[in-house]
């Protein structure tokens, strides 16, 4: 894993079910668009997580699969080694909490996450599905957020990690804030999958392990974000 962009996709057999794959693929697609080699490598929840990939990617699953992939990866120890040599995470959903202290499994049990993330989930009230817009922390210069989500849990943020939004629309962590980071780690309820729908996430994400980018032509994100965020926020479209 030298001279190209690696992009590990952790467990596409466990935490596959919202789409979040996707998010390999545009990170690969603009990542090439911009001349720079990229291969994505899939990695089985029976296989050990490398640890010389740049940019690791972990999606949103049910509850069961959930639980058996944060124990997999808890033993594994790859994603921790790779982050602390200085690669990026983009974690969704389930892989989100799981990168927390704790998290909430299929009965509301409290579940051990892998603590990558100085965060604990629990299950909330009610279901939170639908669209979500959101305010990204200024200090990130990215514009509104936009995606799908659809999630039993809520998660409070500790001191180690910075709210990556606000929620303009939709329910997030649960208090009014969605998702958060710290370091070149970020964890989101975001479904869509979130790439596609915030390229600039994306690009920021690159841009830490690859350094400035161009820019590129994002006329069909653009329209992607336009038709979704004037649906949700009406006339408040970035
Ligand atoms: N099982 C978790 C929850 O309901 C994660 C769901 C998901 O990944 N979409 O909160």
């Amino acid at each position: 894993m030298q001279s190209e962009l690696n992009i590990v996709w952790i467990y596409p057999d466990l935490l596959s079910t919202y789409g979040d794959q996707g998010n390999a693929l545009i990170l690969e697609q603009r990542a090439r668009a911009r001349g720079i080699p990229t291969r994505i490598h899939y990695v089985r929840s029976s296989d050990a997580v490398p640890h010389q990939g740049d940019i690791y990617l972990i999606g949103g699953g049910e509850d069961r699969p959930q639980i058996l992939g944060a124990e997999r990866l808890r033993k594994d120890g790859g994603l921790h080694a790779a982050i602390s040599r200085g690669a990026a995470l983009l974690a969704v959903c389930a892989g989100y909490q799981i990168m927390g202290s704790v998290f909430g499994g299929e009965e509301g049990q409290p579940v051990a996450g892998i603590e990558l993330l100085d965060i604990s989930s629990g299950r909330g009230a009610q279901r939170s599905v639908g669209e979500l817009a959101a305010d990204v922390d200024p200090a990130l210069g990215l514009p509104t957020l936009t995606g799908f989500e659809n999630h039993m849990g809520v998660t409070q943020l500790g001191p180690g990690v910075r709210p990556l939004s606000r929620t303009l629309v939709g329910t997030g962590n649960g208090d009014g804030t969605e998702g958060c980071y710290a370091g070149r780690v970020i964890g989101t309820y975001l479904h869509g999958p979130a790439l596609a729908r915030n390229p600039a996430l994306a690009d920021l994400l690159l841009s830490w392990v690859v350094g400035p980018l161009p820019p590129m032509n994002d006329e069909w994100y653009q329209r992607l974000r336009d038709e979704r965020l004037s649906t949700v926020l009406g006339d408040k479209t970035d």
